[in-house]
This record gives C-alpha cells, structure tokens and sequence, in this order.
C-alpha cells in the first residue's frame, strides 16, 4: 500500500440546480490530473445518487447518466493510479452509509499512515471495500463518538498524516477540506449564488465562476443552505505547497497559491537560461510540457524560440500498437519531428522534468535523425532523486535516473551533447518571483529529499502509539 501513489483532481459544487452538470465541465478540466476513472455523486431530497466508472469524463458520463444524478449539490473525482489497483471498487467519490446517513469523499492526495491504521481497524472488526487509503478516512469518521460531522471529520483528521484535499458530500452539506502543510492544491470559487470548489482554478474559468480564494492550509469549509462557515482546528504547522504542481502537474492556466503556474514556469526556463546558459540556433520545447518554459529560456537568452516537435493529441496512455510486424514507431506515435527546423541546426530542447529518462533518450534521438547537428538538453528543475508519496505519480527510487547517476552519466545516457538542470535554489527563487506574497513554503522533498511531513515508513512506532490513544478512547 505504501507504493500506492496518486495522481487525482476533484471538483464540487453546492447550491446550483445544475450541479452534476457543472462538475462533469469541471472534472473535464481537470482530467490532466487523472485519465483511469471518474465518478460524480450528487445530492437531492437529502438523498445521494453517484455514478463512476473506468475511463475518461467523456466516455463515462453522458446525458442519460447525468440526469440520473439530480440535485443542487455534487462533487467528482478523477483518477490515475498506476500500481494496477485501478479497478471499480476503488474508483472514487466513495460512498457509504452510516449512522448518521449516506456520505461521499472524493480525495487527492496519499495517506503516509494509512495501512497501519487499516491494520488496527480491521484488527477491531472493521471490513474495508477498496484497497485506497481514503477509504480509512471514511472508517474513522464512522468511528467517531463525536455527536456532529464536522468533530467526526476533525477527529478522523487528526489520526491521519499525510497529503489532502478532500470533498465530502452528505445529506445536508459539502465540506472541503486541506491538509494542515497545504500539500495538495484546492480553490474556492462562486457561480452566482453557487459555491464552487475544485483542485485547479481553470476549472472555475469554464464554468464562469469566480476565484474567491485558496482553500487554506488546515482549513475546513462546510457549505449548506445556511451559506459557508470556515473553521481551522488543527496545529498550525509550516505550509509546504507542492512545488512540482507548479513545474508540471497542474495546468499552465491555472492560479495556484496566487500564482499565474504559467508565469512560473516562464520563470523557471528564464532561471534556467540564467544557470545553464548555451550558444544555439534555436529553443525548442518537448511539447506539451516543455513549452513555457523554452519560452522563458528563449527569452531570457535571446535565441529564438522554434516548435521543432509536433505532438499528437489523441494518444492515450492506454495506447497499443496494433501488429507485430509493423511494431517499433516508439516516441514516433506521439511526437513527430518539423525536419526543415532541425537540420544543420543546433539545438537547445528544454522539457520540464527528467524521470527515467526514456523520453528524452527517444526525442534526442530522433533530433539527430531530422538533422540536428547539436542538441543540448534544459531542464527547467532540479534532477528528480527522490520518489513522491504525498500524490503525485513516481516510480521508485531506484527507477529514478538521478537517484543513480551523475548529471554527466545521464547526459551521456541520453546522448546529448550537454545536460543541464535548474539548481535547487534557483527553482525557488523563479517561483518566488511571480508573487512576493508567499516565501519558503514549498516541498521540494523529490529534489531533495527532504519530506516535510516524513515518509511512510518511519511514521510506524509514532502511529502505534495514537491507536493506543484511540483504543483507550473506545
Ligand atoms: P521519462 O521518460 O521517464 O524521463 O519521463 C519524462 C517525461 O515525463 C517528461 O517529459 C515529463 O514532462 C513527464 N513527467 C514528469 N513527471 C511526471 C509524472 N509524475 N507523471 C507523468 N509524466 C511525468
Ligand atoms: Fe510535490 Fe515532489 Fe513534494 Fe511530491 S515530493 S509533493 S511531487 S514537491
């Protein structure tokens, strides 16, 4: 369970006659942050209706489907999990019933502590559905004794460790909740008289709501007919945003922590310009993610900016090739090389991450195929050395290039005729650039791993000693 990494987006509305309609727009805008499942539960006459599915938002909801989730309230969930644990049952929002009626959660994030207190529920009786640390969250608040759902909700949370955004949906209320360090990114916003709150702010841009403000760090809003209330029960601790969100996960459009990601990422590849500086023809982006930030290093260093690659939009990553024999295109199926940009020239490709590094391998080399005399490899942050478990989708360490081999080693690796990455330092001060308002409260732990809020396995001893708490308390 602890490999059990996440990559998810959730959404949610409260007050809107259109409400499952609303967070099907907003679940399609969030869909880069999960791709295997979606799911919607909505609310009326006190009652929960939902419905989810394997696949894309497109492909699983439709008209028909959506008019069987009525209501004024409703939250979503998209997800994509990569340890082959992607089946129905743990697809999410979760709904459950208990004693005090139905509840839904959706969540984005990972649980440090969860099988430890999986293993102590189950040890006092409790039968879990899914294989998703979420679903602990829902076995502790139904544990609770406390009389109302938000002390069940702050109780749950305070035996919990770890990154979350939550949304949960009962009869009455829509809560949203985030983790005391902010880890996981989650906004507020209002349509009319609607309350909206999502992962990323591009999905209130579509809905033409308004960005009222950051859900903050620790805090709990619990929206129903009676309007919005904001509580902050937990210890104050230092935030510690995910710096990566802004380096690739979330979507160029979208503001996060008050920041334009776009403006930080054209901040970055000016940093990285500024770090890494190469005498070339032109910059050019691996395309999607590479964009912003080869505009920022163009512009910083004044070589002109070039799409030497051009990306096909419609693979998937289910995608198979179709025979055998005619097997081998490789990177081809997605990215095709522009030849008449490339040739004789030399090139500056600037992407905005290096994992295992097959990717770069592939497109270095199909540059030199199209004629580029010399491809010098920027990467608009720091060699990723360390896996994430606070929600974002990385392989183990020992998959990671840079947790193994020099910078020079991987340059030599992908074949380019140089490697340079932002330094540590850099990145923070590019990001810090954008707006003056927040310093100093980003986890940076898969670049240096240093994990603010620990790592899974080291949580152990400290946990056993909150079950006994908890024993006692029962
Ligand atoms: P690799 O081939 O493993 O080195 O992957 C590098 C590519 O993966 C880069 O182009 C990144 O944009 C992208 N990438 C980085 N982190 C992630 C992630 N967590 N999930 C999916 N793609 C990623
Ligand atoms: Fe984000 Fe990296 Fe921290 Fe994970 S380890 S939360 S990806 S900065």
């Amino acid at each position: 369970m602890f490999d059990l990494h996440e990559e998810c987006g959730i959404f949610g509305v409260f007050g809107h006659p259109e409400a499952s309609n609303l967070a099907y727009l907003g679940l399609y805008a969030i869909q880069h942050r999960g791709q295997e499942s979606a799911g919607i539960v909505s609310m009326s006459d006190k009652k929960l209706y939902n419905y989810k599915n394997m696949g894309l938002v497109a492909d699983v909801f439709n008209k028909d489907v959506l008019k069987n989730l009525p209501g004024e309230a409703a939250i979503g969930h998209v997800r994509y999990s990569t340890t082959g644990l992607n089946e129905m049952k743990n697809i999410q929002p979760f709904v459950v019933d208990y004693s005090m009626g139905s509840i839904a959660v959706a969540h984005n994030g990972n649980l440090i502590n969860s099988n430890i207190i999986r293993d102590e529920l189950e040890a006092h009786g409790a039968i879990f559905q899914s294989t998703m640390d979420t679903e602990v969250i829902i076995h502790l608040i139904s544990h609770s004794k406390q009389r109302h759902l938000k002390e069940k909700i702050v109780e749950a949370l305070k035996y919990i460790k770890g990154a979350y955004s939550l949304l949960f949906l009962s009869n009455k209320k829509m809560i949203a909740v985030r983790d005391p360090s902010g880890l996981r990114p989650l906004v507020l916003g209002k349509l009319n008289d609607a309350w909206v709150v999502s992962s990323e702010s591009c999905a209130l841009d579509l809905i033409e709501a308004e960005l009222v403000r950051e859900v903050e760090p620790g805090e709990i809003i619990i929206i129903d007919e009676n309007g919005f209330q904001s509580y902050k029960p937990f210890e104050k601790v230092k935030e510690t945003f995910c710096i990566f969100e802004y380096i690739y996960f979330a979507r160029p459009d979208s503001i996060m922590q008050n920041k334009d990601v776009y403006e930080v990422r054209k901040q970055l590849g000016r940093q990285l310009a500024t770090e890494q500086p190469v005498e070339a023809d032109y910059v050019i982006p691996v395309p999607d993610s590479g964009i912003p930030a080869a505009i920022g290093y163009s512009q910083e260093i004044g070589i002109p900016f070039e799409l030497g690659i051009i990306r096909n939009h419609y693979v998937g990553r289910t995608f198979i090739e179709p025979r055998q024999s005619i097997r081998g295109f490789g990177v081809k199926i997605k990215l095709n090389s522009l030849k008449k940009a490339l040739q004789g020239k030399r090139i500056v490709l600037v992407d905005d991450s290096i994992v295992r590094s097959t990717t770069s391998k592939k497109i270095i080399r199909m540059m030199r195929n199209a004629g580029a005399k010399e491809v010098h490899m920027r990467i608009s942050s720091p060699p990723t050395k360390h896996p994430c478990f606070y929600g974002i989708d990385t392989p183990s360490k020992d998959e990671l290039i840079a947790s193994s081999h020099s910078i020079d080693e991987i340059g030599k690796k992908i074949s380019a005729d140089s490697l340079g990455y932002l330094s540590i330092k850099g990145l923070r001060s590019a990001v810090d650039r954008v707006s003056s308002e927040k310093t100093d409260c980003y986890c940076d732990a898969c670049f240096s791993g240093k994990y603010p809020i620990g790592c899974p396995k080291k949580q152990r001893k400290e946990q056993l000693e909150l079950f006994k708490q908890i024993s006692m308390k029962k």
